[in-house]
């Protein structure tokens, strides 16, 4: 089969859907890949990195939509994009097709098969392609925080790590799941003083197992949470209820009694946040004050850390891409049920039901 992988064009996306890895994997499969030049500089990954492993190299976005029949990308396509994409082509990626009718309508007049990174499901409902992002941003978040901890970034100038003889920084996590787990490794790494609330107790254990006396696990209710965000330095927000808005966990009272100077990231702010005084920030302004309070609500944290993104996502693409190639749309979605709950549309028709109930279309 023939992989097209073009250069991403939203806006300050870096990442690319393929490294040069993931291309000699698939021409070593005896497939053939065709990827736009310059598609992979953002990430750091160079033309010649593509072409020593046997990648066809074309001149433009046009070139790869015409040749390729499985389109590997990052993010949905953007309106320029519209007009390239070939009828009955296989589209994998990104596409958020439940706020998107133009580009829904598009693909079904188009008889386009979109495949939707996040709704590629686990039998357990794991979502494994976004999993890798929130990996990043929960790793992230500590990084962040203890950046914005410092005075001259507006922070109250503390260490998480603290000093021989003076206590280490207080970290709450709320949430203990893959951002709220990746979290709390970091923020040990570092050596703060680390709290983590949820309303599962098995998820607490499974940090508690881990981490025995280094961390304090608390079931999440009003009570914890009020007796640990008042005195935390650092709170992270990372808390998800599928399908759902993210529940308010800290109300505005309970922000005004932080400290001066403490830092809130708001990792769950895609979904709503679970601060009642977060909202959305980007990367060019990422925090504003609030009661005193630093807030940080940045939604695509991983775009700032673009070369681990694009690896950590990769990594997870590549199996579906290569069983996409071998068995080709059909076979595949048939012999995968992970792979086949990802299917958005198909030959003119809407096949997600989040997508239909969303755009009222019929299922
Ligand atoms: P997850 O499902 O792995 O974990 C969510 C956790 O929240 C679960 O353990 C659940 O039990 C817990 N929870 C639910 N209700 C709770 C409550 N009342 N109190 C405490 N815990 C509660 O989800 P995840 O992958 O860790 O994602 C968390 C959030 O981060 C999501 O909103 C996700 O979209 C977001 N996210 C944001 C970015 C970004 O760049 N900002 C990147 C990746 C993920």
């Amino acid at each position: 089969m023939i992989v097209g992988v073009p250069k991403e064009i939203k806006e300050r996306e870096y990442r690319v859907g393929i490294t040069p890895a993931g291309a000699r994997t698939l021409i070593e499969d005896g497939h053939q890949v065709v990827i736009e030049k310059g598609a992979g500089l953002g990430s750091g990954l160079t033309d010649e990195q593509y072409l020593a492993v046997g990648a066809q190299l074309e001149p433009s976005a046009a070139r790869v939509y015409e040749q390729a029949e499985l389109v590997v990308k990052v993010k949905e396509p953007l309106p320029t994009e519209y007009e390239l994409l070939q009828p009955e082509q296989i589209l994998f990626t990104f596409l958020h097709l439940a706020a998107a009718p133009e580009l829904t309508d598009l693909l079904l007049k188009k008889r386009i098969t979109g495949i939707a990174y996040e709704t590629v499901q686990h039998d357990d409902g794991t979502l494994p392609l976004l999993q890798p992002m929130s990996e990043v941003a929960g790793r992230m978040s500590i990084q962040v925080g203890a950046h914005f901890l410092q005075k001259e970034h507006g922070g109250k100038g503390v260490l998480l790590a603290g000093a021989p003889g003076v206590r280490p920084g207080r970290v709450v996590v709320l949430g203990a799941g893959t951002v709220g787990s990746n979290a709390v490794r970091i923020a040990v790494g570092m050596g703060a003083d680390v709290t983590v609330l949820d309303i599962d107790p098995a998820r607490l254990a499974v940090l508690d197992d881990h981490y025995g006396n280094h961390i304090l696990t608390l079931i999440s209710n009003s009570q914890n949470i009020e007796d640990e965000v008042s005195r935390a330095d650092l709170v992270i927000g990372a808390v998800l209820i599928p399908g759902g808005r993210t529940p308010q966990l800290v109300p505005e009272p309970l922000v005004a009694q932080m400290s001066p100077g403490s830092v809130i990231i708001d990792v769950a702010v895609d979904q709503g946040g679970c601060i009642a005084t977060t909202r959305p920030t980007s990367h060019d302004e990422p925090v504003y004050l609030d009661h005193g309070v630093l807030h940080y609500g940045v939604a695509n944290m991983p775009g700032a850390v673009c070369q681990t993104s694009t690896f950590a996502l990769t990594n997870s693409t590549l199996p579906y891409i290569q069983q996409l190639a071998r068995l080709g749309v059909q076979q595949a979605l048939k012999a995968n049920t992970v792979l086949r709950r990802g299917l958005n549309v198909f030959a003119g028709q809407v096949r997600h039901h989040a997508v239909a109930d969303a755009l009222n279309l019929p299922y």
